[in-house]
């Protein structure tokens, strides 16, 4: 057993080719080893998620051959159990509220004195005193939430990477516009669904020092693996995305691909089976490894 696996969208367009290889690779795992395997709907971008793409990603999936157990998690629902989690860190002393502008928060990462990697916040909020909070919302700027994580390091061991290690900024739990931020509600899925596998696309690699930093502050038990996979490139070596053309499922067989060729293709992309070969998922599961997924770039 590999521990309950999970595939999370965000329904913000069809799945292109990339994302769905992800997720047949997180489904194999699971599957190979008789866990569960659960699906959650990252719909908490209110500005970027649309309802109408849900159904069309479960339809990609199902016609590829992933199958998921019991229903969909879908994160809009779940709003009171992210605020729950916010009041817990906020007993703990764990968070404060940011008064920043993106443009600000910019300016400060890229001065000449700022130590910080690239896009973390430099704690400008971290030590306003109440007077100037009091101010700062008598002004009219909503705040964000920030946990108050100093620059802790955090290491953990990927399944594809071996051995990474991470510094937590003061990242945002709850938005200036009252969303709950992603790493915040991941967490909180993660342990309430008792995922015990990740597998994602290695664009989220930075995010899981926060997330385990979160597990650790809220109590709640982190899956024990992580693997983050290489994401699928187009022929120009870039990130896989729609100006490659045909990169959607639906665009692919309408220009005569057939779904067994795609599962093939992508297959043959990790190396799991023969360029050219038209497979179906589930002919995949016996025999899956993450050993045998070598071609995997
Ligand atoms: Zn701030």
């Amino acid at each position: 057993m590999n521990g309950t696996g999970r595939y999370a969208p965000s329904p913000t367009g069809e799945l292109h080719l990339g994302n769905l290889r992800t997720a047949l690779l997180a489904w194999l795992s699971a599957r190979s080893t008789e866990s569960d395997f659960l699906l959650r709907i990252e719909d908490l971008d209110s500005g970027r998620s649309r309802s109408q793409w849900i159904a069309v990603q479960l339809r990609e999936l199902e016609m590829l051959g992933i199958d998921w157990d019991g229903e969909a998690l879908q994160q809009s629902d779940r709003s009171g159990h992210y605020e729950d989690a916010v009041k817990c860190l906020e007993s703990e002393g764990l968070l404060y509220e940011c008064f920043c502008t993106r443009a600000e928060i910019r300016e400060a990462a890229s001065a000449p004195h700022g130590e910080f990697p690239e896009g973390a916040y430099p704690g400008t909020c971290a030590s306003l005193s109440p007077t100037e909070r009091k101010d700062m919302r008598a002004s009219g700027r909503p705040p964000a939430l920030r946990v108050r994580a100093g620059g802790s390091i955090l290491a953990f061991e990927d399944g594809f990477r071996g051995k990474v290690t991470g510094e937590i900024d003061d990242f945002v739990v709850r938005r200036n516009d009252g969303d709950y931020a992603y790493n915040l509600a991941v967490t909180v899925d993660d342990a309430e669904q008792g995922i015990g596998e990740v597998v994602r696309g290695a664009d989220l690699l930075v995010t899981t020092p926060r997330q385990l930093w979160l597990f650790e502050k809220l109590g709640l038990q982190a899956p024990s693996s992580y693997i983050h996979v290489p994401l699928m490139l187009g022929e120009d070596g870039a990130r896989l995305a729609k100006r490659h053309g045909a990169v959607t499922m639906e665009e692919r067989i309408a220009e005569g691909a057939t779904v067994g060729g795609l599962v093939g293709e992508m297959a043959a992309s990790v190396g799991l089976c023969d360029p050219g070969d038209s497979v179906e998922a589930r002919e995949l599961i016996d025999g899956f490894t993450w050993e045998a997924v070598t071609a995997i770039t």
